[in-house]
């Protein structure tokens, strides 16, 4: 005899016989069903529990189209139902949803952590603390307030024009000769390695006229004189906004140190040390121009403190690093170096192969050793191609090709994994992003309007 079993959800009548349905794990619609003798009435969303009755009768769990995967979720365990039990179509779209969930919500708590040191925390502020917290925001979070953005900008200008400077220093064009002063200063220093006699004779001939015929047999004399007729020094324009430039930075560089709530907290920031790296390095390349003024007119490459200050353009990521977008590109590295790594040993293994192969099958006149295959299959890979080593056999070719091809799949097999994350934590970030300006307009129009209600 069959009895039938009445579910009244939130209002929506379903009505089944009892023995139809299935027995299904720890599910409690089934014992609903059987103890009650009357009306089942249930407080749940009523479409959920659709797909749940419809489990029931055909043994198969599928989500229902108009549903949030979350919401279903909450749902079957209220009901004792696994997720695991999903029909794969649904399971597929439920664990993907719940994968780009556990994403976001890793990126939540990294890159708007609730107690950053932006954040002084203290029940009882005292009137320092207060001010450093607020000049503390200025200068570290570019969307605080209005002052903070015009600093964003006027220091992101300055690490530009500071990094355009180095630029054109290198510039051939912007060099000029050495005056007669320098050229005096730099022979000098060549008293060591050439020898009074000469330098003498150097003096004489800048000091006088140019050299005359018969002297030019003085070789070594003569190499130092046109050397030093040869030597350029950067524009003075050039050298004068770099040292403004510097003690901008140095002061900027007080300043945060002052306001900072916490040191341990900023040099435990990467982006920080090397910020402050770069500027040690520029400050001593200057102090050592000063010091030893020949640094000046020779580049040195042995000069590593000075040579520091080419970090100068680290300085951007210190700028850019409070961005939405620069915060989301660094939590896709961080959180795709598995795949990364799954990568990097494809093509390592690849390289390997190919490297080897191609040295058997070339002759020892265009692949000399395996190294040099292993170059050039990491760019053959890369489809960067610098045509310096090619390939003269057809097999040679022919695995050239091979190469090329492989190194195009394995690129376009990986990236898409970086591009989805992107895409799924950039947008998420730009919404976080609008969501909280939203607030800060509402708490500021709210601020002003009890303002407004206290005056009057
Ligand atoms: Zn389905």
């Amino acid at each position: 005899m069959s009895r039938r079993a009445v579910f009244n959800v939130s209002g929506k009548k379903f009505e089944v016989d009892q023995c139809s349905l299935l027995k299904i794990g720890t599910s409690k619609v089934q014992d609903m069903a059987q103890q009650s003798e009357s009306e089942i009435f249930i407080n749940r969303p009523s479409d959920s529990f659709e797909a749940i009755l419809a489990y029931h009768q055909t043994g198969e769990l599928h989500i229902p189209q108009n549903t949030c995967p979350c919401a279903f979720k909450t749902e079957i365990e209220f009901y004792g139902i696994e997720s695991t039990n999903l029909a794969p179509c649904c399971f597929y779209k439920y664990s993907n949803f719940m994968n780009n969930q556990s994403t976001l919500e890793e990126f939540r708590q990294r890159a708007f952590p609730r107690n950053d040191i932006g954040e002084i925390d203290g029940s009882q502020k005292t009137r320092w603390r207060r001010f450093r917290s607020r000049i503390w925001r200025i200068l570290d979070d570019h969307n605080s307030s209005v002052m903070a953005k015009v600093y964003f900008v006027a220091s992101a200008s300055l690490v530009l024009l500071s990094v355009f400077n180095l630029i054109l220093s290198t510039l051939g064009s912007l060099h000029r000769p050495l005056n007669a002063v320098e050229k005096y200063e730099v022979l000098g220093y060549e008293r060591a390695s050439y020898g009074d006699d000469c330098v003498d004779l150097v003096s004489g001939w800048l000091h006088e006229k140019p050299m005359q015929g018969g002297e030019i047999l003085n070789m070594n004399c003569s190499q130092l004189y046109t050397n030093l007729n040869n030597k350029t020094v950067t524009l003075d324009i050039l050298w004068y906004i770099d040292v403004c430039l510097l003690c901008i930075f140095a002061v900027e560089f007080v300043i945060r140190i002052v306001f900072c709530p916490s040191l341990k907290e900023y040099f435990k920031c990467f982006v920080n040390v090397l910020d402050t790296v770069a500027l040690i390095g520029s400050l001593s390349g200057i102090l050592m121009n000063n010091i030893w003024s020949i640094q000046r007119y020779e580049w040195n490459e042995y000069d590593t403190i000075s040579n520091l200050q080419v970090l100068r353009a680290v300085r951007l990521l210190r700028v850019i690093k409070n961005l939405d977008s620069s915060k989301v590109m660094s939590f896709v590295l961080v959180t795709g170096f598995s795949e990364l790594s799954v990568m990097l040993s494809f093509l390592c293994v690849s390289v390997l192969i190919f490297s080897n192969l191609i040295f058997y099958l070339e002759d020892r006149e265009t692949m000399p050793d395996i190294l040099t295959g292993c170059w050039w299959s990491v760019v053959t890979m890369t489809t960067v191609g610098f045509g310096d080593i090619v390939p003269r056999s057809i097999l040679g070719r022919i695995l050239g090709m091979v190469c090329a091809v492989s190194g195009v799949v394995l690129i376009a097999v990986t990236i898409p994994i970086f591009v989805n994350t992107f895409v799924l934590v950039y947008n998420y970030a730009k919404l976080q992003s609008s969501v909280f300006s939203t607030k800060t307009t509402k708490r500021r129009s709210k601020d002003s309007y009890h303002k407004l209600t206290e005056e009057s």
